[in-house]
C-alpha cells in the first residue's frame, strides 16, 4: 500500500532523514518509534506532501507520490492525524468534523456524509453529546478524539497519526488506541509515530525504531516488544 525508499530530507543544513525506507502492507498497523528529534515528525510531514523529500520515492496505492501537494495527497488517500490535535478551536466540533470532508464535499451525497459523522459519533459518543460545543473547550484527550475523527471524515485509505498519546492519561490512551484497533478492524491501514512505545506496540503488527534520521530496527510486533534494546531504552527497563 504504501513503500517508501532511501529517503531523505534536509532542513538547510540539517539532514532529518537519512535514507528511510519503509512499508505499510494493508490491512496493518505499522508504528515508528524513537526519542525526540529522530526524525520521526519530519517522515510523516514528507508522506503528507508538507515536507519535501530531496531524494527517494513514497509510492502509495501503486503511485509516486513524492512531490505532489499535501492537497493532492489527501485526495488520494492519505489522512494525517497532527501531532498536538491542530483542531479549530473557534469552530464546534460538528464544524470540525465537517473540515475533514473538504476535499470529497462537493462529489458526496448529504446521506453520505450523515454516515460518515454517525459512523465518528458511534466510535466517541462524547463528540456526539457536544457537537455544537467549541473544539477550544475540549480536554486534551477530546480533542484528539476530534482530530482522530476529523482524519476519519476525509475517508482516508491510509491513516496516519503522530503521537496521538502526547499528554494524555493512561485510561484515555488505552481508549484511543483500542479505537484505532476497531479502526484496523474495518481494514484501516494505519501508520502510528509514537513516543508511548508499549502502548504503540500492543496494538501494532509491525514497528520501525528511528535514531537519528534513520532505521536503526524493525520486525514484528511481538518481537520488538520482547527485544532487549528496545526493552532497556524504550520500554522502561
Ligand atoms: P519529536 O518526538 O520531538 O516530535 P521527531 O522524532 O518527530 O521529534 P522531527 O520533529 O522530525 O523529530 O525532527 C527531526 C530533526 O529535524 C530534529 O533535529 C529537528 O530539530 C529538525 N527539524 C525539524 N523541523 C525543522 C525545521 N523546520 N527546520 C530545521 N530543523 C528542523
Amino acid at each position: 500500500m504504501l513503500t517508501i525508499e532511501n529517503l531523505n530530507v534536509d532542513y538547510g543544513g540539517i539532514q532529518a532523514l537519512k535514507g528511510i525506507s519503509l512499508k505499510v502492507n494493508e490491512n496493518e498497523i505499522v508504528s515508528v518509534l524513537g526519542a525526540n528529534g529522530a526524525g520521526k515528525s519530519t517522515l510523516l510531514m514528507s508522506i503528507s506532501g508538507i515536507v519535501t523529500a530531496s531524494q527517494g520515492s513514497i509510492v502509495f496505492d501503486g503511485q509516486e507520490i513524492s512531490g505532489k501537494s499535501s492537497s493532492q495527497i489527501v485526495r488520494i488517500g492519505i489522512s494525517q492525524v497532527p501531532e498536538g490535535r491542530e483542531v479549530f478551536k473557534g469552530l464546534s466540533i460538528q464544524d470540525n468534523l465537517m473540515m475533514g470532508t473538504y476535499h470529497h464535499h462537493s462529489k458526496s451525497t448529504k446521506q453520505s456524509i450523515a454516515d460518515d459523522l454517525n459512523r465518528v459519533f458511534d466510535y466517541f459518543p462524547r463528540l456526539k453529546e457536544r457537537r455544537t460545543q467549541f473544539a477550544g473547550t475540549l480536554s486534551g484527550g477530546e480533542q484528539q478524539m476530534l482530530a482522530i475523527g476529523r482524519g476519519i471524515m476525509a475517508r482516508p485509505k491510509l491513516l496516519m497519526l503522530d503521537e496521538p498519546s502526547l499528554g494524555l492519561a493512561p485510561l484515555i490512551i488505552e481508549d484511543i488506541f483500542m479505537i484505532l484497533l476497531a479502526l484496523h478492524k474495518e481494514n484501516i491501514p494505519i501508520l502510528l509515530i509514537e513516543q508511548n512505545a508499549k502502548a504503540a506496540l500492543r496494538i501494532a503488527t509491525r514497528g520501525y525504531v528511528m535514531e537519528a534520521g534513520r532505521i536503526i530496527m524493525e520486525g514484528k510486533a511481538s518481537d520488538l516488544l520482547e527485544d532487549k534494546h528496545i526493552v532497556s531504552a524504550y520500554l522502561g527497563g
